[in-house]
């Protein structure tokens, strides 16, 4: 499709005054979000969010090759949400030693990954020696490799454990080696659903506060959304706008996770036991739509399932996630997906599509 053909080929009349907004680069209000949340129009949503997409990727899709660390599931917090948590004394609480952390990435990296993604629970005794010993060996193992690690909710624990600031604290892991956050914990922003799905997590706007201090010292992020619990089209609206402010005022996030919610072993009862495809698809498109200044739109196929995860690279979706060895937060909570996908299988589901697939980090190769 040609640029200007795009609002002409768009049939929904309010659709087609958005697809004019995106065509001459005017932001999409929460209105316009709320209606892209709403519609069954999914074919004229697929030509907005994958003219989006195109102008930003050509036909490109990026995944990585990773391993997933989560080195502790006790934590204080126990989260309303959470099916990975455990309580200290548990029969299935673990906390990894840092020589079991260095045996479990010294062979991740001899089958070849570039990146470790590294998240866990709030552990009450861990200290920051402890995660700052972690980056040092792991990077010690292969000093190209590319550590993801820590959201901004486990900073401000770390922060708040030793009595420093979360600048301090970034600064501590940054010099560790650390290259980038993941976007976690960000839930939903809306007050009255965080108290219900995750009442002790920190508040969004504390989230958001750490996140800008991150950017701040010239730490990329993700962001992420977790949908299908117990919000609605105004929360989700609500939650893009604070993200997309954030990100005029920064430029700091570099990719956009909608997370999928799955309520098996959580105490949370979803409104519906899991998404449709149309909800899926609403979702992604909206986001893409919505959020014109944040570069990637990632699909984490784990959560949504392969062949979904497939169909939104037509949505908006130009990342495609990783091969996360060995993931437990999401399959915790009952994901019916294999836990380890294969760089040939990640390739064959985009070349599938259509799109190139380009081999990439979380920070799209700038380290
Ligand atoms: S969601 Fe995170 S903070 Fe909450 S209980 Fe689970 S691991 Fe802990």
């Amino acid at each position: 499709m040609k640029y200007y053909d795009l609002p002409d080929t768009i049939i929904n009349k309010k659709l087609r005054k958005i697809a004019v907004k995106v065509f001459e680069e005017i932001p999409v209000s929460k209105a316009d979000a709320i209606y892209t949340l709403s519609t069954n129009d999914i074919l004229d949503l697929g030509k907005i969010s994958n003219f989006i997409r195109t102008k930003l990727h050509g036909d490109t899709a990026y995944y990585g090759v990773n391993m997933n660390l989560n080195f502790t599931n006790i934590c204080e917090l126990r989260c309303p949400l959470c099916a990975f948590s455990r309580d200290k004394g548990d029969k299935d609480a673990y906390l990894l030693s840092l020589d079991e952390i260095e045996k479990r990435v010294r062979k991740a990296v001899a089958s070849g990954i570039d990146e470790v993604h590294i998240v866990g629970g709030l552990h009450p005794e861990l200290k920051i020696d402890y995660f700052e010993k972690m980056i040092r060996r792991i990077k010690k193992i292969k000093p190209g490799l590319f550590v993801v690690a820590f959201t901004a909710v486990e900073i401000d624990y770390f922060a708040k454990k030793n009595g420093i600031s979360a600048k301090e604290t970034l600064k501590i892991l940054i010099d560790a080696g650390i290259g980038a956050m993941p976007g976690g914990g960000a839930e939903i922003f809306s007050p009255h659903i965080r108290i219900i799905i995750a009442p002790a997590k920190i508040p969004g706007k504390r989230w958001l506060q750490i996140m800008r201090t991150a950017h701040e010292m010239g730490l990329k992020t993700n962001a992420t959304m977790l949908y299908n619990h117990k919000e609605n089209t105004g929360d989700i609206a609500d939650h893009l706008a604070k993200i997309r402010k954030l990100q005029d005022e920064t430029g700091g996030f570099k990719t956009f996770v909608p997370l999928l919610f799955h309520d098996t072993n959580t105490r949370i009862r979803a409104k519906r036991r899991t998404s449709t495809g149309y909800d899926d698809i609403r979702i992604y498109a909206a986001s893409r739509i919505f959020l014109h200044n944040v570069p990637h739109l990632k699909a984490l196929w784990m959560y949504l399932g392969d062949k979904m995860a497939q169909v939104l690279l037509r949505f908006g979706v130009d990342d495609f996630a990783a091969t996360y060895y060995n993931e437990k937060v999401v399959h915790a909570a009952g994901a019916k997906t294999p836990d380890y996908g294969s760089e040939s299988f990640l390739k064959r589901l985009i070349e599938n599509a259509g799109l190139k697939p380009v081999r990439t980090t979380a920070n799209y190769w700038i380290q």
